[in-house]
């Protein structure tokens, strides 16, 4: 079977628009360094500026509608724009997550007011979901939201959400609206502006580095006043607009293109003669270490490829979305093993070393496939995901909506 995506003469001239594009606008200094944790404060700047002509462009979200900002285009041209990217080694940007509950729930003046500035690179959101005392329980909410008028007032702190100093953006997550309506109808779902008085910020220093695209924050809200009209969805839906959310990040979305440069690069060391003259190549043990990670990353990018397929698609999704989430964090922590295997002390030499092998990607990798189980719930809870889908849980879990199954827009 072919599962090579074949792209027709117009989107091999999309390919090389794009790439011209980028070899004319992005200068090398401005290109992504390997640690998530070096850019410059002149290169994020950049980046955002960057992100407002993408958006202009439509090349930001390239699948969302034109109406709304989007660059209406196709699965196939989302693709090629993510192959020229990566190839380039430039930020596209933009949080995705916040838009299809935005796209599902949200009025056409919210639409406008929120989607289109999004869409367009106008503006950024960061995700607010964990408290400090719940993460992987998402549901038993405590951050209060009152009506007062026009208006809701807001009470409570948030973990882990990213933020920047500088930058205006939108906070997106539940808060509790009524204390006394059972669990998962006592929600409602939150568009929240930063800075806005009543909020404070604390940076986290995480030991995996601080990504400067995504820095982590401790989030601090004292009767923090919002617009009615920034609740996405009923007073009481909040769970069910994050749901069409974490189905996106639970992996319900798929990955049309998915390079493992990990796995690539394993097998790419053990064909290079590597300290004293010794040769890890010829080593049997390593070798077949590094085929089943070789193999691993091409299940993990057919699974991706078939979730995306059925997304677009619009076929009837349910366990597969999160399995290929649970594959692919299996998968990174096994890449992870098996290039400290591999490389041994190089595997965890920094950028900064003239001896790191590929400039230090595995370095970064060592850091980052830890804390890549944590994010999204945890990898016990894709677990959990997985089993009710597939219905050997104590409660059955049905898909939320997506753009794909309640709206007409495959985004
Ligand atoms: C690098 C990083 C980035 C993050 N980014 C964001 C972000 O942008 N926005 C955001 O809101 N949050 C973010 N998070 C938070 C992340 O979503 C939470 O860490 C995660 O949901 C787990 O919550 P917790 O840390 O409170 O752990 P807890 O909920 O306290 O869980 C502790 C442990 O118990 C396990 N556990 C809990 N319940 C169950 C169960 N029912 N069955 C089996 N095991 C269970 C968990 O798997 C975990 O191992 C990020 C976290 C990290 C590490």
């Amino acid at each position: 079977m072919d599962f090579q995506i074949h792209y027709t003469d117009d989107q091999e001239r999309f390919r090389i628009e794009v790439r011209s594009w980028l070899e004319e606008n992005i200068p090398a200094s401005m290109r992504l360094p390997v640690d998530p944790a070096d850019p410059t404060e002149e290169q994020w700047q950049f980046w955002r500026g960057m992100h407002r002509k993408l958006g202009a462009k439509g090349w930001l979200h390239p699948t969302y509608p034109k109406e709304y900002g989007g660059g209406g285009l196709s699965g196939e041209h989302e693709t090629i724009i993510l192959e020229e990217f990566q190839r380039a080694d430039v930020a596209r940007g933009g949080n995705s997550l916040s838009l299809p509950p935005l796209l599902v729930w949200g009025t056409e003046e919210q639409k406008q007011k929120f989607l289109v500035p999004l869409l367009k690179g106008e503006m950024i959101t960061w995700e607010k979901l964990t408290e400090p005392h719940s993460g992987a329980d998402l549901a038993s909410y405590q951050s209060r939201a009152v009506r007062d008028g026009d208006s809701w007032i807001l009470n409570g702190s948030a973990v882990f959400p990213g933020g920047h100093e500088t930058e205006p953006s939108w906070y997106y997550g539940p808060m509790l609206t009524d204390p006394q309506a059972p669990r998962h109808r006592n929600l409602g779902f939150f568009m929240i502006p930063y800075p806005a008085p009543g909020m404070s910020v604390q940076w986290m220093n995480l030991v995996h580095g601080q990504d400067k695209f995504n820095r982590k924050a401790f989030l601090f809200m004292d009767d923090v006043r919002v617009p009615a009209d920034h609740l996405i969805g009923g007073d009481h839906s909040g769970w069910q607009v994050v749901n069409t959310t974490l189905e996106q990040e639970h992996g319900g979305r798929g990955r049309a293109f998915f390079r493992d440069e990990i796995a690539v690069s394993i097998v790419d060391y053990l064909h290079q003669k590597r300290g004293l003259g010794k040769h890890p190549g010829g080593d049997p043990v390593l070798q077949q270490s590094a085929v089943d990670v070789f193999i691993d990353a091409h299940l993990d990018e057919l699974f991706g490829m078939r979730t995306y397929s059925m997304y677009m698609n619009r076929q009837e999704m349910s366990w597969e979305g999160a399995m290929n989430a649970l594959f692919a964090r299996n998968h990174r922590l096994r890449n992870a093993a098996t290039a400290r295997d591999v490389m041994q002390m190089y595997a965890m030499l920094g950028t900064h070393d003239p001896l790191t092998p590929h400039g230090g990607v595995q370095e970064v990798f060592q850091r980052t496939s830890f804390q890549a189980q944590h994010g999204a719930g945890s990898r016990n809870i894709a677990k959990v995901v997985l089993a009710r889908r597939i219905g050997i849980s104590r409660t059955k879990e049905r898909p939320a909506p997506t753009p794909a199954t309640a709206t007409k827009y495959t985004v």
